[in-house]
């Protein structure tokens, strides 16, 4: 059967994927300054492996410049150009990214910075603009062409006059609307704190002209305007700026750039290292659990850049899986540009930054729960299940650094309370540290084995995630002190006398007893009499270490 092909209005196909990819409007500027950036870093690239090339970092940047009379932005930029072919395809087929073909094609090698990948970025210039006209000489080419739209139907291509190598792009600015203005696209200052929000850590440099007052030159008293050239953009990483100069503010948008979460992180970690390895490394504990977290498509991992180029989007050498929650990026001197991503991961520099950072974030996340109690147990509530597997795996190895950070809501305090906090109240006669198992906060309550050890007066911890027990029995003793659930056979508390007094009324009910287990035949292995009890006539426990929490999980794990 022949296939036939889909139609759709291409006018409504556009506005209405212009329209669910971008909130707002001002991202058209972030986007076609981050498609000039890719179009110098591709002219960088292509120097690295071609000798005819040289790249004079000085010599490239963008320009932004408005013009508010005839109502138009253009954008200009001393990047790589597009063809007659290129703009072609490039720009006459939406999601087709020739930025994305560069860096599968360079994947080996390098192109690594380069930003644009869906191959609709341009196209938000029709969010703003009525006419978009982009004029591009090709890097190798004596010809420069001209492509126009209006986004509506179709575009033309035309040979055109343009000394340089680069693009330029003009958008004729929308008129204004009722309810929607478009002039605020051509007031400079607008146009700066765009750039400053979205584009601050372009490589390079994006200038416009900037009008400011001077105090005339003939009478000091009167001002003047004058127009200057301005670079816009920090350009500088902010990994490599220094803690001081950086706000909170700074840290969030960085985060919020580069898409570590949609969520606000609730601490960030800023490392400089300069001694036997050379580091900086920008670290973000989230407040929320990504929503992919627990799912199979999650990937651990940090950005990994050497000398300021993201060389691998998610090293997962450099987080143990219990920090998998981290995000950030870690940028390295000393990791070679060559080295390719297997010899990577046995790089001795790396292993080094990796230990260097998870003692980090370990001491970080103390210093949050001494100091900032309310955060602490924010993220505890996200991420502390994730402390407790790693507790768990490779057989309690990490039981050292984890359990301190360890918390469980605590039948006395009636909060979330830490292991040292629960043993420095422990009283002298108590000899465990208690905990009970269940569903809730409120069914452990209504435990009745926790009477006994509550009516001591001793604090319960209560386990209220399938892993929770797992773990504790992987750390074994904190602080010299062993765990004990409520519902063991022995929970230390017995007098000699009260256990003498077990055995009797034990041999003295024989009969019942037996009677009892005989109708309970195969559903309990023994029926005795407990002192634990107050309130309660009967409680279930077991003999082993095995508790019937426990059991529970076992027996719903798949073989
Ligand atoms: P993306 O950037 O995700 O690839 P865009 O829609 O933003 O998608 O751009 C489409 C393609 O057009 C780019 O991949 C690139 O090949 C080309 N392009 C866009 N702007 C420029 C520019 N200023 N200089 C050179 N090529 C450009
Ligand atoms: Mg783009």
């Amino acid at each position: 059967m022949a296939k036939k092909e889909f139609k759709a209005e291409s006018k409504r196909l556009l506005e209405m994927m212009i329209n669910s990819i971008y909130s707002q409007k001002e991202v058209f500027l972030r986007e076609l300054l981050s498609n000039s950036s890719d179009a110098i870093d591709k002219i960088y690239y292509k120097a690295l492996t071609d000798d005819s090339l040289t790249f004079e970092k000085d010599s490239y940047y963008i320009k932004v410049a408005a013009d508010k009379d005839n109502r138009t932005l253009t954008i200009t930029d001393t990047g790589i150009g597009m063809t007659r072919e290129e703009l072609e395809s490039n720009l006459g087929t939406i999601a087709k990214s020739g930025s994305l073909a560069f860096k599968t094609e360079n994947e080996a090698k390098d192109g690594h910075d380069i930003i644009g990948q869906f191959g609709v970025g341009f196209y938000a210039a029709f969010m703003v603009a009525d006419v978009v006209t982009v004029i591009s000489k090709s890097l190798g080419s004596d010809e420069a062409y001209k492509w126009e739209s209006t986004g509506a139907d179709g575009y033309t291509i035309e040979l055109a006059e343009k000394d340089s190598v680069g693009t330029e792009i003009i958008l004729k600015m929308k008129e204004n609307t009722e309810d929607e203005s478009y002039d605020e696209y051509l007031e400079e200052y607008r146009l700066k704190a765009i750039i400053k929000k979205y584009s601050d850590f372009i490589r390079y440099p994006i200038k416009m002209d900037v009008t400011s007052k001077r105090p005339k030159e003939d009478d000091d008293k009167e001002l003047e305007d004058y127009v200057e050239e301005q670079v816009i953009n920090s350009m500088v990483p902010i990994w490599r700026k220094n803690k001081n100069e950086l706000t909170d503010e700074d840290y969030e948008a960085f985060y919020n750039e580069k898409h570590y979460g949609f969520d606000k992180p609730l601490k960030h970690i800023h490392i400089s290292v300069d001694g036997s390895i050379r580091y900086n490394a920008i670290l973000y504990i989230p407040e929320k659990i990504p929503f992919d977290y627990y799912s199979k498509e999650f990937e651990k991992g940090l950005e990994l850049y050497s000398n300021g180029v993201l060389i691998m989007n998610k090293c997962a050498d450099l987080l143990p899986d219990y920090f998998s929650f981290v995000k950030g990026m870690v940028d390295s001197e000393d990791l070679s540009l060559n080295i390719s991503r297997e010899m990577l991961q046995q790089d001795r520099q790396l292993k080094l930054i990796a230990k260097n950072i998870n003692k980090k974030i370990k001491s970080e996340l103390q210093s949050l729960l001494k100091n900032e109690r309310e955060k602490y147990e924010e993220f505890y509530k996200s991420f502390g299940r994730q402390l407790k597997f790693g507790v768990y795996s490779d057989y309690g190895m990490n039981k050292e650094v984890l359990q301190d950070l360890l918390m469980f809501y605590s039948s006395k305090e009636k909060k979330m309370v830490t292991l040292d906090e629960y043993v420095e109240r422990m009283p002298e006669d108590q000899k465990y540290i208690y905990y009970a198992s269940g569903d809730s906060n409120e069914r452990i309550e209504k435990l009745p084995q926790t009477e006994l050890v509550a009516d001591k007066g001793f604090e319960i911890l209560y386990f209220t995630e399938d892993i929770d027990e797992f773990a504790i029995k992987m750390i074994m003793t904190y602080k010299e002190k062993e765990f004990k659930s409520v519902s063991s056979s022995d929970l230390g508390i017995e007098t000699e006398e009260e256990k003498n007094e077990t055995t009797s009324e034990q041999t003295e009910n024989k009969e019942l007893f037996d009677y009892m287990k005989e109708a309970l035949v195969g559903k309990v292995s023994d029926v005795r009499v407990s002192k634990r009890l107050k309130s309660h006539p009967v409680c279930l426990s077991t003999d082993g270490e095995i508790t019937i929490e426990m059991e529970k999980v076992l027996s719903a794990m798949p073989d």
